[in-house]
């Protein structure tokens, strides 16, 4: 750990102080073993003065949920100080009644919610105040002999103060131990099982207050903690189906579908295969504001999945019967993230940037687990205190900012040929509506976020069954299958076929489809109101000379859609068709087939284009929506229907 300071970089954020907070504040949030996605929390306090030409001093703390990471001076809320500081001193008040109070001391109506712990930070007598979450400091605290091995880093430079409920509770703590001392013989708290506090009157100093601190720490148990042997790390087969299992467990017991992503790197496997790992797991979480994306602990897989994750509801369920002090409504049962011994772990979140916060706590929660293991051992808070930061409305609020999810969000999509045309606006318009995307192609487009591009010949099994375990591995499962990968032949008349077009528009116009849905179904079957949708063509109900190997092809294809929907229904999976035609800003349609087949009709390309009874172009954006709709709950009660999407066709209809 070392300080980030950059004189230039400072520089460029000007000599105000509410900058430089932003400067000091992301330098914190760009560590992840400090904070961890919307943990810690930094202030300044500054003189403003306002319309009426009066001077208030006013606090500048950062908004509840905001990332350190990202901010910027709109992510702070400006509170009055007085207002704060009168606030430490009384006796009481609801969280509800702080929350209200503080809002209406803010001078900008328009700013966040101050951070929960904005009364603490008001009680430190220094102009920047900074805290953070860092591993190496809770990972010391979070052992038996946790407060000595504290003093003993620090000695006399840091005030040490047991666990409290964070909030008006710890503020209150802090200013009843803190009326009498004298601050400048101080450098930070401690606040054990939670994090630590720095703070001085310049903004570089009360940083690298932190990262000294921190480093100390980190000295520490570089020292004490490195002999640990580390287990065997006996790595099994990834077992992709038991993973679809555990994912659709876990959404059936959460009462949606839930990304899973596997970490199955080094410390992962290594936490996986602890002998004692129910001890250790089965405690708690680093610092107790995790526990909203964590819950307290994880589930443990066992032979059975279905077993594992009712065992852990149900125990859930007697978690928050023992504390529960009435009044209450119990949130879902579904655990957050999984051991899985001799695989790694897994983290379960309602969409992939969900699963990847999760992901990335985890990460450094066994990490630094395994810190205290070596200092002693591994000692989580009491569980009543960590049911009381489940349960406040104050950290359940950070989770419900934003509106409604959208309509496929957590579902896991497949879709063939996705580089171009059809396919590219499918994965687009899946990946818009909440669902995450495998993209297969031949030639793949870039993964982003909650788009994994996979390369894939479609005509190689093979290939095929290694990408369905790629997606699995990525997203935890598959629930839509949009079943795309096509080519248009050259036309030619039966009398002069070539056999090897004809061979190759069957094999992948046809046969390649057989041979997903083939591997698909396992994970279909473990899907999430699983569905098929398979590109079919105007050509199957209505084809035209010349083209036989296409038309014969997705005739063929149409047969293998009926016959999988009346097979699978069964299953509960879902198979429909959409036929779309003269769709042409696909990559099929080049110039030269365009005017080949307008001429064919005697028709212009604009003619050609909009030769339907609408008189309408049809876009693969309208294919890509319709073919949502299908996969979707609006279409929840069809299967086996086959769709045109041709502006109205007379042989059609
Ligand atoms: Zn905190």
């Amino acid at each position: 750990m070392n300080s980030l300071w950059n004189v230039a970089q400072a520089s460029e954020f000007g000599g105000d102080p509410v900058s430089l907070r932003v400067y000091t504040s992301r330098l914190l949030g760009r560590d992840p073993s400090l904070v961890l996605h919307g943990g810690g929390n930094t202030s300044v306090k500054t003189s403003v003065v306002n319309l009426f030409g009066e001077s208030e001093e006013i606090l500048y703390i950062k908004g509840s949920g905001g990332d350190l990471a990202t901010i910027t001076e709109k992510g702070f809320a400006p509170v009055r100080l007085d207002v704060l500081t009168k606030m430490a001193r009384l006796k009481q008040l609801t969280d509800t009644e702080m929350v209200r109070m503080q809002r209406a001391a803010m001078i900008d109506s328009y700013a966040p919610n101050p951070s929960v712990e904005a009364i603490l930070h008001a009680v430190i007598p220094f102009r920047y105040v900074d805290h953070t979450h860092a591993d190496a400091v809770v990972a010391t605290s979070n052992t038996p002999a946790g407060e000595d091995l504290i003093r003993e880093i620090y000695g006399p430079r840091v005030l040490v103060i047991p666990y409290v409920m964070p909030g008006f509770l710890l503020a209150r703590a802090v200013y009843e131990q803190t009326r009498n001392i004298d601050w400048s013989l101080y450098e930070g708290i401690v606040l054990l099982g939670h994090g630590i506090f720095t703070f001085a009157d310049d903004a570089r100093e009360s940083y690298e207050r932190m990262i000294c601190l921190v480093k100390l720490a980190e000295e520490y148990i570089e020292a004490h903690a490195i002999s640990t042997a580390s287990t065997p790390s006996s790595q099994q087969p990834f077992d992709s189906k038991k993973l679809a299992a555990l994912r659709l467990a876990v959404s059936k017991t959460k009462g949606a579908p839930m990304i899973a992503r596997l970490d199955d790197g080094p410390d992962a496997l290594s936490y996986s295969n602890l002998q004692n790992l129910p001890a250790i797991a089965g405690q708690g979480p680093l610092t107790p504001d995790h526990i909203i994306r964590t819950k307290r602990v994880p589930v443990i897989v066992g032979g059975d999945v279905t077993l594992s994750v009712e065992t852990y509801a149900s125990e859930y369920k007697a978690y928050f019967d023992r504390h529960s002090p009435g009044g209450l409504e119990m949130l879902d049962a579904a655990p957050r993230w999984a051991v899985w011994p001799g695989q790694g772990t897994v983290a379960f979140g309602r969409s992939t940037p969900d699963s990847n916060i999760v992901s990335d706590i985890v990460r450094h929660t066994l990490r630094a687990q395994q810190w205290s293991q070596a200092l002693g051992g591994w000692k989580a808070l009491p569980e009543k205190d960590l049911f009381e930061m489940e349960y406040w409305e104050l950290e359940q609020a950070k989770l419900k900012k934003g509106g409604a999810s959208p309509v496929l969000q957590g579902r896991v999509a497949v879709v063939t040929g996705a580089a171009s045309g059809i396919g590219k606006a499918a994965a687009q318009a899946l990946l818009a509506q909440g669902a995450a995307v495998a993209a297969l192609d031949i030639n793949p487009g870039e993964s982003r976020d909650g788009m994994l591009a996979i390369q894939c010949d479609m005509t190689k099994r093979d290939q095929i069954a290694y990408a369905m375990k790629q997606t699995v591995r990525a997203f935890g499962g598959i629930d839509i299958v949009v079943s795309n990968a096509g080519t248009f032949p050259p036309s030619l008349a039966i009398g002069q076929m070539d056999p090897d077009v004809w061979q190759k528009s069957i094999e992948i116009n046809l046969s390649s489809h057989e041979y997903l849905l083939q591997a698909a179904l396992p994970y279909l079957e473990l899907g999430w109101e699983p569905s098929v949708v398979i590109v079919g063509s105007k050509n199957v109900p209505a084809p035209g000379p010349g083209v036989s190997a296409y038309s014969v092809a997705k005739a063929g294809l149409n047969q293998l859609a009926r016959v999988a929907a009346l097979e699978w229904a069964g299953k509960g999976i879902r198979v429909n068709t959409v036929h779309p035609n003269a769709v042409f800003d696909t990559g099929i349609w080049t110039q030269e087939v365009l005017e080949k087949r307008a001429a064919h009709y005697g028709l212009t390309i604009q003619e050609y284009k909009t030769n339907n009874l609408l008189r309408v172009e049809v876009t693969s954006h309208d294919v890509a929506s319709v073919i949502c709709a299908l996969a979707g709950p609006l279409f929840g009660r069809t299967t086996g229907a086959q769709i045109p999407i041709d502006g109205g066709n007379e042989r059609v209809i």
